[in-house]
Formats: C-alpha cells, structure tokens, sequence
C-alpha cells in the first residue's frame, strides 16, 4: 500500500523564537520511517533563514494564536495580519477563503492554548493528535475528530531534537506537495498514529 508518514508540527529555531532545534539535529533524529515535516512555525509561512534538511520532505504550515486558542494552517499562501485576541473565525475563514485547510492544535492540552470544548463550535478540517501531551488528551481528541466526523492528523510540536519521532500523520496516499496535504485532509485519508 502506498502511503506517506509526516509530521505535521515542527518549529525550528531561528524561525520560532521558543524552538531550539536545528534543521540539523532535525535531520540527525527524525526517524527513517518518516518521509517528511510540516514545518508550523508561529505567524511565519515561509523560510525566514536558508536551512536544509537532507533526508525529509518538507512542507510549510503555520501556527495561529487567537483568542480561543492554536490552529493550525496548511496549504495558505498568506497569513492575517497579527492582531491580539483575533476572533477565531476570522482566522478559520481567512484560512477557507485561501482553499486551505484549518487544524484545531492540541484542543485539551493542559499546556498549551487549546480550543477544549469550544473545538465544537468551529469549522475545522481535522484535529491534532499533538505529541507533547498525555495519552489521556490525546484520547480524547481522537474522539472529538470521530464525534465532528473529521479526521485527526497527528504531529510531535517538537521544539528540541527529544521531542521528535512521537506522534504522525499517515496519509493514505502519496504526499509531494502541500495541495496533496489539503486533499488528503478534505478526503479524510489520513490519521494520527504513533510512531
Ligand atoms: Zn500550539
Ligand atoms: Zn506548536
């Protein structure tokens, strides 16, 4: 069967200022049976310094704050202007009108800004899996994404090396570019395991 493992949160340093891992530790720890990154740094779409990752695809998301909490953006071409306590409609819209899709990150981490129960209340495409939280919460979001009939992605929000190589998307099918990545989503034919 054809598929393809990415991880679908990863910041780097010199592109969020609260990450300290390099595109080289990156490419030293990622495991062998990951194919690619979604590199989903705060407010940043593209590269901000040159950096390369020898053995990964990667692929370029961002990371939203807004009043309720993290979404996740794949697939967008331009990023609202930051303003504090954006509404987060006006975020997921901006996302929808682009032909992007929006993700909800972590809705019931007790350590980052999540959604928690308002997740319901949006139009998201699917719901993070995050890596960093308890199994329990992780539980939980795979049943929020079974409850809104959406699909879960799964990515490490790894900030340093150790971070890495916990949970993943898989998708279904051959992923080469990020309109692959939104097509997937919409077509719920990807999932967040473990890795
Ligand atoms: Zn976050
Ligand atoms: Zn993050």
């Amino acid at each position: 069967m054809i598929m393809t493992i990415i991880d679908m949160h990863v910041h780097l340093c010199n592109r969020s200022r609260c990450s300290n891992l390099s595109a080289e530790n990156l490419n030293e720890t990622i495991s062998k049976q990951i194919d690619g990154v979604c590199l989903t740094d705060h407010w940043i779409l593209h590269p901000k310094k040159l950096y390369s990752i020898r053995d990964v695809k990667v692929f370029h998301g961002v990371e939203f704050d807004c009043v309720m909490g993290d979404i996740l953006a794949y697939g967008i071409d331009s990023i609202p202007l930051r303003k504090r306590n954006l509404p987060a409609e006006k975020i997921i819209n901006h996302i929808h009108d682009q032909g992007g899709v929006a993700v909800c990150a972590h809705p019931f981490s007790n350590r980052h800004d999540g959604f928690g129960k308002y997740v319901y209340d949006y139009e998201f495409d699917a719901i993070e899996v995050n890596g960093t939280i308890l199994e329990g919460l992780q539980v939980k979001a795979e049943k929020t994404a079974v409850e809104m009939d959406i699909p879960t992605i799964g990515g490490s929000d790894a900030h340093s090396y150790r971070q890495l190589n916990t949970i993943v998307t898989k998708f279904n099918v051959p992923i080469n570019s990020m309109d692959d990545i939104v097509k997937a989503i919409r077509n719920k034919e990807c999932k967040a395991i473990k890795i």
